[in-house]
Formats: C-alpha cells, sequence, structure tokens
C-alpha cells in the first residue's frame, strides 16, 4: 500500500520504519531535518511538502504533538490533496472536541478517518507493539486496521469519532490517580515502620492491587523491575502525563463530569512538572513524598 506519514519524531519515527518492514511505500514529511534523514535510512521516501508526500496515497497516517498542528496539517496539506477515498489516521494524542470536527470535517470532503492514539512508548512504537483505540465509523476502522496491525499488537474498535481519544485521556487520568495513591499508600506504610517489600508483597495481591503497584512500582528496589529502578528515566514522562491530564480535564469540563480525583491528580502533575520534573518518569512522583 502507498502511505503518507507526517511527524516522525520518537513515536513516529519508529511507527513509519516498521509499516517498510511490513512492505508498504511509506512517503515520509516532517519539519525536521533530523527527522526526516532518518526516516530515509529506515526506507522511506521523503518530501519536504506535506502536500507532495500525499499525492497519489491509499492512506496518510499522522503523528503530531497536538491539536492545533493536526488541524492545521490537515486542512493545509492533506484535504483536497490527498485522493478522495484515501483513508486518513491521526495516532497523535489531541482534545476530543478538535479529533470529531478534524473527523466530520474529512467526512465531509469524502474521506474516511478515524483517530487512533495510543498505549505504549517509544520502545513499543520501534517494536511494532503499539496497543491502538480507534474511533470511527465501522468502514473506516476496517480499512485502518490494515495500516494499524505491523505497528501494534493489538488494535481495538473504541465507537465512533472521538472515541480513542476518549479511551486515551480516561486511561490516563486513572493511570495518574492510581499511580499517585500507590505512591502515597507505599510511603505511608513505610512511615508506620512497615517494610516497602512487606507491602508489595501484601497489597500485590490484595484487594490493593493495581498496575502502578505490580508492575511499575515507583519505589526503587521493590517490587517489579520499573523506571524506579533506573533512577525515573525512560518510561512515560512526566510532561506527557500532564499533557494527557490536560486533554482530560478540558473534556471533563466540556461533557460536565465529575472528576475530583482526576482534577485533584492533574494539579499534583501540574506542581511536579513545575518543580522541573517534566522529563522523568512520571512514576517519580513518589519523591514528593
Ligand atoms: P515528538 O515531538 O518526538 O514528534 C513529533 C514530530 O512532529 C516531530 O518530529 C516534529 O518535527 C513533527 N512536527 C511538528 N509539527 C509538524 C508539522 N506541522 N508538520 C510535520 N511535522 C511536524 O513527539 P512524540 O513523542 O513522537 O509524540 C507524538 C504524539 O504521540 C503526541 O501526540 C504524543 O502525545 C503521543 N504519544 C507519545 C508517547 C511517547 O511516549 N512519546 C506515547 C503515547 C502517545
Amino acid at each position: 500500500m502507498k502511505i503518507a506519514f507526517i511527524g516522525l519524531g520518537n513515536m513516529g519515527g519508529g511507527m513509519a520504519a516498521n509499516l517498510v518492514h511490513a512492505g508498504h511505500e511509506v512517503r515520509a514529511f516532517d519539519l525536521s531535518a533530523d527527522a526526516l534523514a532518518q526516516a530515509e535510512r529506515n526506507g522511506c521516501e521523503t518530501f519536504t511538502d506535506a502536500a507532495e508526500a500525499v499525492e497519489g496515497v491509499e492512506a496518510v497516517v499522522t503523528m503530531l504533538p497536538n491539536g492545533e498542528i493536526v488541524r492545521a496539517v490537515y486542512e493545509g496539506s492533506v484535504f483536497g490533496k490527498a485522493p478522495a477515498g484515501a483513508v486518513l489516521l491521526d495516532c497523535s494524542t489531541i482534545d476530543v472536541a478538535t479529533a470529531k470536527a478534524v473527523i466530520a470535517e474529512a467526512e465531509g470532503r469524502g474521506y474516511a478517518m478515524v483517530d487512533a492514539p495510543v498505549s505504549g512508548g517509544i520502545a513499543a512504537a520501534n517494536g511494532g507493539t503499539l496497543t491502538f483505540m480507534v474511533g470511527g465509523a465501522d468502514e473506516a476502522f476496517r480499512r485502518a486496521e490494515e495500516v494499524l496491525n505491523p505497528m501494534g499488537k493489538a488494535v481495538i474498535h473504541a465507537g465512533s469519532a472521538g472515541a480513542g481519544q476518549t479511551a486515551k485521556i480516561c486511561n490516563n487520568m486513572l493511570l495518574a490517580i492510581h499511580m499517585i495513591g500507590t505512591a502515597e499508600a507505599m510511603k505511608m506504610a513505610e512511615k508506620l515502620g512497615l517494610d516497602p517489600q512487606k507491602f508489595y508483597e501484601i497489597s500485590s495481591v490484595s484487594s490493593g492491587m493495581n498496575w502502578s503497584l505490580n508492575t511499575y512500582t515507583p519505589l526503587p528496589g521493590v517490587g517489579a523491575q520499573s523506571p524506579a529502578d533506573n533512577g525515573y528515566q525512560g518510561g512515560f514522562a512526566t510532561a506527557l502525563m500532564l499533557k494527557d491530564l490536560r486533554l482530560a480535564m478540558a473534556a471533563a469540563e466540556e461533557a460536565d463530569a465529575a472528576v475530583p480525583l482526576g482534577s485533584r491528580a492533574a494539579a499534583l502533575y501540574e506542581d511536579f512538572a513545575g518543580a522541573g520534573n517534566g522529563g522523568l518518569d512520571f512514576s517519580a512522583i513518589i519523591r514528593t513524598y
């Protein structure tokens, strides 16, 4: 298949390489010359103009920083430039409202389009083991699946347009809450004189079990091997968690959803990132206890 790929950064670079490995012809565009040079080494054909990259393609994949950029790229360089009938896939994490609006505009112009944000970081993007949460019409999903399969271990149809972004931000809000809860409980146990390893052994098989505790234990040397054991380097950066929490808070406000714990978690991550910790793994928030 002939596929245009726009946004070949930390995530998109590896994703595009996996499309090449699967035998697709990948036409790459990024504003960064370094990203394009790497894409070329990975077997992509490179372009210095997005509108040119999407000429004659059957699919367009975007992996960009935010909703504003996604909207600008589709309106400026994809709509009316990619052949009508092409399937469009935005894999970026963006706000639900923009995702829905861009998909509605795409459909109005005769394109099939899905929002398909991912779970999994740079290692999963490189390894082709991302999880895609996809929002869009049945037919658009069916066509998108073929493009997404070589880049992921799971491709799940979440629902209609915007449902992928909704699943992503609700999941990450829950993740932030149970990470903070886990940090709080572990440090309190320690303060009360309980060996944190014992707390882990007990709680990870009791009703307090959760992913942050069981498989991403935020204390170094305790429980599962995690970024905590590596000085909180790698993993899922606090700055990216904060981005997702801000999107979650905006969506909650729009939907008039009550999120007392989500908004507290967002405030705690605002403070933690604001204190210069944006580059650390998000589990490092345990250091504030
Ligand atoms: P990144 O900053 O490394 O990559 C973004 C790329 O987009 C850059 O190469 C940049 O040059 C390019 N770009 C920006 N504006 C452009 C434009 N107008 N036209 C073409 N290219 C443009 O970011 P990333 O870490 O790859 O993240 C991409 C998306 O994936 C984000 O929405 C992020 O929230 C999401 N995400 C990231 C991770 C992660 O662990 N990094 C995990 C899950 C989801």
